[in-house]
C-alpha cells in the first residue's frame, strides 16, 4: 500500500524509484566487518523490540572513497553528510567534554579524599539522531552520533570581544577536528593522540546521556546494572569503564567498591581479534596528559586487581606482570583489552573457534583468575532483512512462496522448509533463473565500472572484504596466475574443456598499508594481461571492483557462485560475509577458520570446499619457516618466476609480495596452503560443471542457514550477557 503510493507519487513528479534510491549514500561510518556487524545488530535490536541505543561518532569524513587509477588505489574524501536525510540534529542535546587539566585533591567533611579534575579545555558534543526502525514492528530505536564543536563559554566571548576573531575561529576548528575523520585502519592500531581524544569524547558524551536517563528514574545507584547494560564493541570504547567509575566516585560520591561493583556488572566486552598488531595500547604519558584523573583511576583499578591476584596466586611471580593493565615498557602502556576484561562481567568471542582461541592464548591467564564462566561465545550473525530481502528480492520472493509468507524474515529457521523443494523442477528452474539474473546485473555493473565484458554463465568467483595479508587476497591472485599459466600451456582443444571463470575482487586497503596496496596493484596488473589475452578469451577474466561498500555488496553477493574466505587458520575471528554469500545461494571455498567452521556444521561438509592447514598447526609451521628449511611449493614458485619475468609489468612493484613468502618466513602460510588451495579450486570447477548437483548444494545450504541470523545472535546477548527481555509490542497491521 505504502510502496504503491510512493511509486505513484514519484511518477507524478516525474521520477523513477530506482533513480531516487540511487541518490542515497552509504553511511561512511565504519571500517569493514566491525561496523557492519553493529549495523546488523541495530536492525535486530529494533526488530526484536529490545529497548537499545547505538552510540558512535558523526564523522565529517568517514571511510574514504576508493578509486583505482592505473591499477593503484587512490583515496578521495566521501562527502556523505552533504546529502543525509536520515539524521536529526539535536541542538538541545549537548554535553561538555573536558580534556587536559590537572587533578586537585581535597578532604570532605567525613574525612574522605575527593578528587577534582580542573582546568584544561572543554569541547561540546552535539547529538545527531538516526532512527532505526524495526522490521514488521512499530518499534524504532535510536542511533545517537556525536559531533564536536567549540564550547560557547565565556572564554570564547572574551576572545571575540577583544577582537581576537582569528583565534576564536581557530578554537572552533580545533574542536571540530575531533569528529572530523574516521581512522581507516582495519585490524591495526596506531597510538595517535587525536584517536584517543575521539574515543574519550565518544564515551564521555554517551555515558553522560546514559547516566542522565538513569537519574530520571530516581532509582538507587546499586540498581544501575539492572536498568543499563553496555556492550563494548571491541576495546575502542574501553575508557567508558574508567569514566563510569569516575562519575560514581568523584561526582556521585560512592565508595570505590560499591562503584566498581556497579561498573563491572554494567559492562560486557566483545573481543574481535587475536592479531597482536590490532590489540590497543595507549601510552601512559599520553593518557596522563589528556585525561589525568582517568590515569589515576586506571592505576587504582590495576592496583586492586593485582592485589587480589597476588592474594590468590602468591606463588605465581610472573602472572602479575602478564595480566597487569600496565605494560612495563618504555614508555609504559595501558593494555586496553586487559582493562576491558577486568572492567566487565562477561567477555565473548564472535565464533566458536575464536572464543576457544582467546581462552587458550591471549586471555589464558584471565581464565585462571576469573574462572571459565566469565568467558563465553556469541557467534556473529547478519540481518536477513538487508542481506536477503533487500539485496535479493527475487530469491526472497521465491522463498516466501514456499515457506508460507514472510515469517522467515523474522524467524530465519523457517528457511529449512525450502529443503522440501530441493527436487522440485519448477523451484530449481526459478532458483537458477534468479542466480543468472543476479549475475547479469553484476556483469552490467562490471562493464560500467571496470570496463570488462564478462560472460554471466561463467563461474563467478568472488573475494570482497578489506584487503589484508591475513585475509590472503595474495593467495587468491597467485592462484589466478597459476590458472592462467595452466590454461596457456594447454592446446586449444584441451582449453575448450575447461570451466570458464570470472575472478572478482573488491575491498579497500588502509591508506598506510603498503603491502595491501601492492596486492591491489598486482590484481589489476594481472587483470590487464589476462583480460586481453586472445588465447584465453572468456575462460578467465580478472576484475577489481572499486570502492567496495554495503551498496556494492548488495549487488555483488547475490551474484556469486563461489566466494573466498581463505584467511590463515586462526586469524579471522568470525567473518560475516561468508554468511551473506551462503544465504544468497553461493558456495564457499574457505579455510577452517572463524564462522566457516560453524557454517560447515550447519550446512554439511559436502556443501563447502574446505582446504588448508588447521589453526592448531600454524604455530609449528611458522616456527619451521624461521628455524628449519622453508621449501616453497613448486607451483607457487612457477607463479613467482612468471611475475619476476615481468609478465604482469614492473617486477619491482611485486617483489615485496614474493619475498614475504620466500624470504621473510611466510607468516600467513601462503606456500603451505597453496597446493591444497589449487586442488580444491579444481574440485570447485568439477562440481560446477554438474549444475544439477551444484544447485542442490546451494538450495540445501540456504535451507540450513537459519542459525546465522543476527536475531539469534542478539537474543543470545540479551539472555546471556545483558539479562534483558524484549518489550511486548503489538504487531504492525498487515506486516
Ligand atoms: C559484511 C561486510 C564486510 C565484512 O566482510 P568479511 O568478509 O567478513 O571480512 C566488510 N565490508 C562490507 C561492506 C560488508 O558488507
Amino acid at each position: 500500500m505504502l510502496i504503491s503510493n510512493c511509486l505513484a507519487g514519484l511518477a507524478d513528479l516525474g521520477f523513477r524509484i530506482e533513480d531516487v534510491i540511487e541518490q542515497e549514500h552509504d553511511a561512511a561510518l565504519g571500517n569493514g566487518g566491525l561496523g557492519r556487524l553493529a549495523a546488523c545488530f541495530l536492525d535486530s535490536l529494533a526488530s526484536l523490540n529490545y529497548p537499545a541505543w547505538g552510540y558512535g561518532l558523526r564523522y565529517r569524513y568517514g571511510i574514504f572513497k576508493q578509486e583505482i587509477i592505473d591499477g593503484y588505489q587512490v583515496e578521495v574524501p566521501d562527502y556523505w553528510l552533504d546529502f543525509n536525510p536520515w539524521e536529526f540534529p539535536r541542538h538541545d542535546v549537548t554535553v561538555d567534554i573536558q580534556f587536559f587539566g590537572h587533578v586537585r585533591k581535597s578532604t570532605d567533611e567525613n574525612g574522605r579524599t575527593v578528587a577534582h579534575w580542573e582546568g584544561g579545555e572543554i569541547v561540546k558534543a552535539v547529538a545527531y539522531d538516526v532512527p532505526i526502525p524495526g522490521y514488521a514492528t512499530p518499534s524504532t530505536n535510536n542511533l545517537r552520533l556525536w559531533s564536536s564543536t567549540a564550547a560557547s563559554g565565556e572564554f570564547d566571548f572574551q576572545k571575540f570581544n577583544n577582537g581576537d576573531y582569528e583565534s576564536s575561529v581557530a578554537d572552533q576548528q580545533r574542536a571540530e577536528t575531533i569528529s572530523a575523520v574516521l581512522y581507516p585502519n582495519d585490524n591495526l592500531e596506531r597510538g595517535k593522540e587525536l584517536r584517543l581524544k575521539q574515543q574519550y569524547f565518544w564515551v564521555a558524551a554517551s555515558l553522560y546521556d546514559i547516566v542522565r536517563r538513569f537519574k530520571k528514574s530516581k532509582r538507587p545507584w546499586k540498581e544501575f546494572p539492572e536498568q543499563v547494560a553496555i556492550q563494548l564493541n571491541d576495546t575502542h570504547p574501553t575508557l567508558a569503564v574508567v569514566e563510569l567509575q569516575r562519575i560514581l566516585l568523584d561526582l556521585e560520591g560512592l565508595e570505590w567498591d560499591e562503584a566498581w561493583n556497579i561498573v563491572t556488572n554494567t559492562f560486557g566486552y566483545t573481543n574481535h581479534t587475536v592479531l597482536p598488531e590490532a590489540l590497543e595500547k595507549w601510552s601512559v604519558p599520553l593518557i596522563q596528559h589528556l585525561l589525568p584523573r582517568h590515569l589515576q583511576i586506571i592505576y587504582d583499578i590495576n592496583l586492586y586487581f593485582l592485589q587480589s591476584v597476588e592474594r590468590r596466586f602468591p606463588e605465581e611471580r610472573d602472572l602479575l606482570g602478564r595480566v597487569s593493565i600496565i605494560e612495563e615498557s618504555q614508555p609504559k602502556m595501558v593494555r586496553m583489552a586487559h582493562l576491558a576484561i577486568v572492567g566487565s562481567h562477561k567477555v565473548n568471542g564472535v565464533a566458536e573457534l575464536h572464543s576457544d582461541l582467546i581462552k587458550t592464548t591471549i586471555f589464558k591467564d584471565f581464565v585462571t583468575i576469573f574462572g571459565p564462566d566469565k568467558f563465553t561465545n556469541v557467534t556473529n550473525g547478519i540481518t536477513p532483512r538487508r542481506w536477503l530481502h533487500q539485496a535479493n528480492p527475487r530469491l526472497s520472493e521465491l522463498i516466501s512462496s514456499k515457506t508460507g509468507g514472510k515469517d522467515f524474515l523474522t524467524d530465519l529457521n523457517e528457511l529449512n522448509k525450502i529443503e522440501l523443494y530441493v527436487k522440485d523442477k519448477a523451484f530449481r528452474k526459478e532458483w537458477a533463473d534468479i542466480k543468472l539474473a543476479n549475475k547479469e546485473r553484476l556483469a552490467k555493473h562490471i562493464k560500467a565500472s571496470a570496463g570488462v565484458t564478462v560472460d554471466p554463465t561463467a563461474l563467478f568467483d568472488v573475494q570482497v572484504k578489506r584487503i589484508h595479508e591475513y585475509k590472503r587476497q595474495q593467495l587468491n591472485i597467485f592462484g589466478v596466475i597459476h590458472r592462467y599459466l595452466t590454461l596457456k600451456a594447454m592446446s586449444p582443444e584441451e582449453r575448450k574443456k575447461q570451466q570458464p571463470r570470472v575472478s572478482i575482487f573488491g575491498g579497500k586497503a588502509a591508506p598506510g598499508y603498503w603491502m595491501a596496496k601492492q596486492i591491489i596493484h598486482l590484481i589489476n596488473s594481472v587483470g590487464k594481461v589476462v583480460n586481453n589475452d586472445e588465447d584465453i578469451g572468456d575462460l578467465l577474466k580478472v576484475v577489481f571492483l572499486e570502492d567496495y561498500n554495503v551498496s556494492k555488496a548488495e549487488i555483488i553477493i547475490p551474484a556469486s557462485d563461489i566466494s573466498e574466505h581463505i584467511s590463515t587458520a586462526g586469524t579471522e575471528a568470525s567473518g560475516t560475509s561468508n554468511m551473506k554469500f551462503v544465504l544468497n545461494g553461493g558456495l564457499i571455498i574457505g579455510t577452517c577458520d572463524g564462522a566457516n567452521i560453524e557454517i560447515t556444521r550447519e550446512i554439511g561438509e559436502n556443501n563447502i570446499f574446505l582446504f588448508g592447514n588447521l589453526a592448531e598447526d600454524v604455530e609449528d609451521l611458522r616456527h619451521a619457516h624461521t628455524y628449519g628449511t622453508h621449501e616453497i611449493d613448486t607451483d607457487l614458485n612457477r607463479v613467482f618466476q612468471e611475475i619476476e619475468k615481468g609478465t604482469f609489468g614492473s617486477t619491482q612493484d611485486f617483489a615485496a609480495l614474493i619475498s614475504a613468502v620466500r624470504d621473510h618466513g611466510d607468516y600467513y602460510l601462503v606456500s603451505d596452503d597453496f597446493h591444497s588451495y589449487i586442488e580444491t579450486q579444481a574440485l570447485v570447477d568439477d562440481a560446477y560443471r554438474n549444475q544439477e548437483e551444484w544447485i542442490t548444494k546451494c538450495i540445501t545450504s540456504v535451507a540450513r542457514m537459519g542459525f546465522f541470523s543476527s536475531d539469534r545472535c542478539i537474543n543470545e546477548y540479551a539472555e546471556g550477557i545483558w539479562n534483558i527481555e524484549p518489550l511486548r509490542v503489538e504487531k504492525e497491521e498487515g506486516a
